[in-house]
């Protein structure tokens, strides 16, 4: 009996052998299958090791032949480990382990046989090997693993002349619980950190979709999705919060002079540089090409100004390539959010109206949207 599901990835594998393709993981489908396998090895070994107690009870009881005692012992014991080599050793581990699932089942049915139906450890490992199933590879795989449980059970009574001994002793009845309890237990617990694996590969997947890959800083529509949240704020409470909008001068030259991974560079560099400048609350992101824009709660234009001058001086002072001494400057236009505004878009178009201001004043600039006020 086993359980897994593929915590490398956080997808579980949803159909049974045909369709059950590993999905792509960092390491590849052949490494996340692995991963697979080794899980359903551990719970393969405590289930059958649990089964072991279940079964052999009533073997005992009814006094079974040696050889069915070895069946045993090695169903329990080596059988396990013979699965994970199987799965591990297949070029496509995920579907060798689905064959060993419904192996598993087929021998759950071979065991019901064999107890001659004792009812409570029939019953259970019929409902821990449906567990297994439905778990990793759903409805579908449920399906075909009670099919080859039905099967393998007919054949075996078909042996032992369909023997009905389904009273259960108490002998038997303690015997099961070990696996009655720890089994789901166990499973329990590997779901448990299935779960917590998906949930921190989508918060990795839901914080790059916020980055851009480029700069590393927010990608245009979080950023604004940032300045949104801001101004409503501001609406509500009045506070002050400013906008600036940066833009590297004459970029294109650089691209052209330099080729365009190290204009790659620079970007990363100018977004490197604007991070450092930068406190806590406020957020920077790419907003076009290499423009950025960052918004600063509880800073009036005053205040932005100076944070402004403090970047632009930067910027000018630092290298912006490696190896090859690549100067250059930034324009920033400021503009802090007043009762004027009818929405945020109009808030963005002032800043930027400000930063075309100082792009026309002769660039290396910082120029506020509500005064002359320029440097
Ligand atoms: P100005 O001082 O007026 O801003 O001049 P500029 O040359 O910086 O401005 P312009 O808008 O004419 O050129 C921006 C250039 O940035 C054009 C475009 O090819 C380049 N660019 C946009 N995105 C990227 C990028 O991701 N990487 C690189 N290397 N270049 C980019
Ligand atoms: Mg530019
Ligand atoms: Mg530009």
């Amino acid at each position: 009996m086993s359980t897994g599901s593929d915590a490398d990835t956080g997808v579980r594998p949803a159909q049974p052998p045909a369709a059950a393709e590993a999905p792509a993981a960092a390491g590849g489908p052949r490494r996340s299958g692995l991963g697979f396998a080794r899980r359903v090895r551990t719970l393969r070994t405590v289930g059958f090791a649990l089964g072991f107690l279940a079964v052999g009870s009533v073997l005992h009881q009814n006094g079974a032949h040696a050889l069915v005692w070895t069946l045993l012992v090695a169903n329990a014991f080596v059988w396990p480990q013979v699965a994970y080599a199987l799965a591990v050793r297949s070029a496509q581990p995920y579907r060798a382990e689905f064959g060993n699932l419904l192996v598993d089942s087929a021998m759950g049915g071979v065991w019901i046989a064999l107890m001659a139906f004792n009812l409570l450890p029939s019953v259970l490992l019929a409902a821990m090997l449906s567990m297994d199933k439905l778990s990793v590879g759903g409805v579908r795989l449920l399906a075909r693993g009670a099919l080859a449980l039905v099967a393998a059970c007919l054949v075996a009574a078909a042996f032992t002349g369909f023997e009905l001994r389904p009273a259960t002793t108490m002998l038997t009845i303690v015997a099961c619980l070990p696996l009655l309890v720890a089994y789901p237990l166990a499973v329990g617990m590997a779901t448990y950190r299935l779960s917590r694996s998906i949930r921190d590969q989508n918060r990795t997947l839901a914080e790059r979709s916020r980055i851009d890959g480029l700069s590393g800083v927010l990608n245009r529509g979080h950023w604004e999705e940032v300045v949104s949240n801001e101004f409503q704020r501001f609406c509500r409470t009045g506070h002050p919060v400013s906008l600036l909008m940066i833009d590297i001068d004459h970029f294109k030259q650089i691209n052209d002079r330099h080729g365009h991974p190290v204009g790659d560079q620079v970007i990363r560099n100018v977004a490197a540089l604007l991070r450092e400048t930068l406190r806590g609350p406020d957020t920077v992101g790419r907003y076009g090409g290499e423009e950025f824009g960052i918004v600063l709660p509880d800073t009036d234009a005053h205040g932005a100004f100076v944070i402004a001058e403090r970047i632009r001086e930067r910027v000018a002072g630092a290298p912006l390539a490696r190896e090859r001494d690549i100067r250059g400057t930034v324009s920033i236009g400021i503009a802090e959010a007043d009762v004027a505004l009818s929405d945020v878009g109009e808030w963005i178009v002032r800043a930027d109206r400000a930063l075309y201001r100082a792009k026309a004043l002769g660039r290396n600039r910082t120029v506020r949207a509500d005064a002359a006020a320029e440097e």
